[in-house]
């Protein structure tokens, strides 16, 4: 098996066939929905749920979340109306092999950066990941894998096992020795080693150009968060841009792949010096052109194996890593359902042999917000299940 790389797709995607078609207004969506998360699973564990009152089969959901569920949070999608690849068409995002090899691009890399960090350190989880705690709660949901790098999942439901597909922006991980530093630690490093450039982000704060709570006015100053965390600045200096080395690597120097040496320099102010071969900081997230570490694959690829049905909300399956995950969920033979604002790569195929007189528990499709639907599938399933304990 070829290393499961994360990489941009960009093509555009054609409008949703909407399943069923009663689902194309918000209460339709809702109603198939709670249909489709209260259908009995095909496994045995269904009986053994009903019995300790849980809505269908105990934790047989998996449920699967990109950005697009993070966009009521002020953070852009990459391909809704807002996003980032909508807005900008020129958007590159960084490559993991350009990160490795070029200080100057890490020099950009970071600077934009430090001015995103501030926008989504403040952001929070929204209504659509508190549902998802409570699909949690209520017994329907057993793991989410999510493709977001901004840890509201963890934040919203710590309980909630969730499974990181593309890694974390919280915490940095060094390429040499592959100790993890905090992210919140790491940016008053880069504003100690950068004081232009925090007076920048200071006025930036003060105008409210970085206010979470105003994404439009934001864009309207020329400023764009980007998913991953980054800011776009065009023509701004980057190549004065400073960033702290590995501690531990400044230390005690690594050993490079070729077994000799690293050198770990530093300037007076202890941020790395080009010419080191070591001791480079990376953010934990999985960049594109970089694989997927084996465990997190596996660990993906169990939850879906141990559901009975896969929910897809915020994502339009664009990257290969999400998608074969719910192309594995169709050959396991299990019902899909997607809550996607737009088109969904490849989603003709998912939805292929969908069963005449579906309500909902087949196969569900539906293009609306899902920090409105979600919390009211919540609301009518927490319901249900208080019906039924009443009725025992
Ligand atoms: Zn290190």
């Amino acid at each position: 098996m070829p290393p499961l790389l994360r990489v941009p797709y960009t093509d555009p995607l054609p409008s949703p066939r909407i399943i069923p078609t009663s689902a194309a207004t918000a209460s339709g969506a809702i109603a198939a929905l709670v249909d489709f998360l209260t259908a009995h699973s095909h496994n045995g564990s269904a009986a053994v749920a009903r019995e300790r009152g849980d809505v269908g089969a105990s934790n047989s959901t998996v449920l699967l979340t990109g950005a697009g569920i993070s966009v009521a949070s002020g953070l852009a999608d990459y391909r809704g109306a807002n996003g980032t690849y909508t807005l900008n068409r020129k958007y590159v995002p960084i490559y993991f092999n350009e990160f490795c090899a070029s200080h100057e691009a890490r020099k950009r890399y970071w600077a934009r950066s430090f001015l995103g960090w501030t926008n989504l350190h403040k952001a929070r989880p929204n209504a659509a990941h508190r549902a998802v705690g409570r699909l949690g709660e209520l017994g329907i949901v057993g793991r989410v894998v999510t493709q977001n790098v901004d840890s509201f999942h963890a934040h919203a439901h710590p309980a909630l096992p969730t499974t990181e597909l593309h890694g974390y922006l919280r915490s940095l991980v060094c390429l040499s020795c592959a100790n993890e530093y905090p992210r919140s630690t790491f940016q008053t490093q880069l504003s100690a080693l950068n004081p232009a450039w925090a007076a920048f982000l200071a006025e930036m704060v003060a105008t409210g150009a970085l206010d979470t709570e105003n994404p439009a006015e934001r864009r309207a100053k020329g400023l764009v968060t980007n998913p991953d965390g980054d800011v776009d600045l065009p023509n701004a200096p980057y190549s004065t841009f400073r960033y702290p080395a590995c501690p531990a690597c400044v230390a005690a120097p690594p050993r490079a792949p070729d077994g000799r040496m690293a050198r770990v320099d530093v300037d007076d102010d202890g941020a790395w010096a080009p010419g080191s071969t070591g001791g480079i900081l990376k953010p934990a997230v999985v960049m594109f052109g970089e694989s997927i570490p084996a465990a997190t694959k596996t660990a993906a690829e169990r939850a879906v194996d141990a559901a009975s049905r896969i929910l897809v909300v915020g994502s339009s399956l664009a990257t290969y890593s999400a998608w074969r995950l719910v192309k594995r969920a169709r050959e396991n033979g299990m019902p899909i359902a997607i809550l996607n604002m737009g088109g969904v790569r490849g989603e003709e195929a998912f939805f292929a042999h969908v069963p005449e007189g579906n309500t909902g528990r087949a196969a569900v499709r539906c293009s609306e917000d899902a920090d409105k639907i979600l919390p009211q599938v919540v609301k009518i399933l927490a319901d249900v299940k208080r019906e039924r304990k009443g009725e025992s």
